[in-house]
């Protein structure tokens, strides 16, 4: 029982800045936010022999016989937090339908979690997500984003499981600096392994490549590879896929590099004993996966030990950057239920949805064919609603970053999937001020600012001073509820298919 002796009611009328979502007790102990902006502070609130004290750094004073201590939103007690309310520290989250929900400006997580309240169900979050690529653009570190998603977390009164997705990661050096953050989830990327150019290649040359594949980390030779598979017919439960010499080969060819690098990431990462769960994703390579392909990564894996909780084909159609699916969604729903299949033989494990900012038209058929083995990757259209925010509160400012958007757009889209002309994309001068949101709708204009975000949040001015970071950030710590509201409503559409298993 507890012996906590104050209710909300008694705190808020001392406490007047104390974020109600936030406030909770456990073990005796009172924890809530308090304060905006850069005067936003963990408040711990016990009797002074409580042993939670001890973690949290910050300033203590007396309140009515108990130990009130001010924390400030730093690393260190973001890890007491997570210790003293286990709820937020990140845990394999299995095959249950997932959700994650990347935060480059670490803003965003108490709006993601309004929108996670808000549709209910027994989806399981993930609000620190964010690949070493990403936060090298953002100027931040793995502690910086797991930071931020604790701490918002909090604010938001999250008081389920979560995951954290290392996302995107490529050495082992990118596990190492996961793993003492403290994430959960590890994305491993062997993209720059996979050989798309297999696909298209004469016979003679895919059998070269094959030859030339890392045969001993493979722990296999070329004639075991064709008597495990040449021939075969592997029965799904609708249908059956015949693996024929060439197709093999060329699955080889194209894939059996990822394969070597994913078994030697995986082992590193299993050495480290922490408890984890692995994704392997070639959604960022040139060409589909094809369902051959598919069964040979996933039994190869199998083969060599890997185990992974979901995996990311390279599904057909294109997935550009914060915009819908652009293909034919009767075509993606057929190749994504064989996909399904396979990975519900093979596994089970998660299809993952990578890109999948704003692919509305496609989330009800891969629930659907997944049957909610399923997991979403969102992140960029977090960014576009701080963006959408900004629009609506300083028209200026937003107007400045358009402009400057644009002129970075050529340069910046070289890394992502993007199609946006800039001649396409309204010029600034045309519009008002209250048109400028809108453009936050507008196919073209939505994918400039996009795929500037790593530009317009680090390029500093000649005297070495932010261009629009501080003024950005400085707006939306001001107007938390403009940008959580924002973001629950466009999120809910996001979540609501996937909440629905
Ligand atoms: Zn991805």
């Amino acid at each position: 029982m507890s012996t906590f002796p104050f209710t909300l009611a008694d705190l808020r009328n001392h406490f007047t800045e104390l974020a109600p979502a936030s406030f909770v007790v456990h073990n005796d102990a009172a924890f809530w936010m308090q304060g905006k902006g850069l005067d936003k502070r963990l408040v711990v609130l016990a009797n002074r022999s409580n042993p939670v004290f001890g973690k949290f750094q910050g300033e203590s004073s007396i309140f009515k016989d108990h130990t009130l201590k001010i924390c400030p939103l730093n690393h260190a007690n973001a890890r007491a937090l997570r210790s003293r309310l286990d709820w937020l520290k990140p845990t394999p989250i299995g095959l249950g339908t997932s959700a994650g929900m990347g935060d480059r400006l670490g803003l965003a997580t108490p709006g993601h979690v309004r929108a996670m309240h808000a549709v209910g169900g027994n989806l399981v979050p993930i609000f620190a997500q964010q690949s070493i690529r990403e936060m090298q653009r953002t100027n931040r570190s793995p502690d910086d984003v797991m930071t931020d998603a604790t701490f918002g977390a909090f604010e938001g009164g999250w008081r389920k499981a979560v995951g954290a997705d290392a996302d995107h990661l490529k050495t082992p050096a990118d596990i190492d600096a996961c793993v003492a953050a403290g994430y959960s989830f590890f994305t491993i990327d062997p993209g720059a392994h996979v050989d798309s150019a297999a696909d298209t290649a004469p016979p003679q040359v895919i059998t070269s490549k094959v030859l030339a594949l890392p045969w001993d980390d493979l722990e296999s030779t070329p004639d075991d590879l064709n008597k495990r598979y040449v021939g075969k017919t592997i029965q799904l439960e609708d249908c059956a896929i015949p693996l024929d010499a060439l197709a093999m080969a060329r699955a080889a060819a194209k894939y059996g590099q990822a394969i070597a690098h994913v078994t030697r990431m995986y082992r590193h990462l299993a050495a480290h004993n922490i408890p984890f769960e692995l994704e392997v994703s070639v959604d960022e390579t040139e060409t589909p996966t094809t369902h051959a392909e598919h069964i040979y990564l996933a039994s190869e894996l199998k083969r060599l030990g890997v185990q992974w909780v979901s995996l990311a084909p390279r599904y057909i159609g294109r997935f550009e950057k914060g915009t819908d699916y652009i293909g034919d969604v009767d075509a993606f729903e057929k190749d994504l239920a064989v996909h399904a299949q396979i990975a519900r033989v093979f596994g089970p494990y998660k299809l993952s949805i990578h890109s999948g900012s704003d692919k509305f038209s496609i989330y009800p058929a891969a629930v659907r064919q997944t049957r909610g083995l399923v997991h979403l990757k969102t992140a960029g259209t977090s960014y576009l609603e701080a963006l959408r925010t900004i629009a609506a509160l300083d028209a200026a400012l937003f107007r400045r970053i358009y402009v400057f958007a644009r002129a970075r757009y050529e340069t910046d889209r070289v890394s992502y999937h993007v199609s946006a002309h800039v001649a396409r994309a309204p010029a600034p001068e045309s519009l008002t001020d209250a048109e400028l949101p809108a453009l936050l709708d507008q196919f073209d204009a939505r994918e400039i600012l996009h795929v500037t975000f790593g530009s317009v949040l680090t390029t500093k001015k000649s005297d070495g001073a932010p261009l629009f970071y501080d003024d950005f950030i400085a707006l939306l710590r001001a107007h938390p509820d403009a940008y959580a509201a924002n973001l629950e409503q466009h999120l809910i559409k996001h979540l609501t298919p996937f909440a629905k298993v």
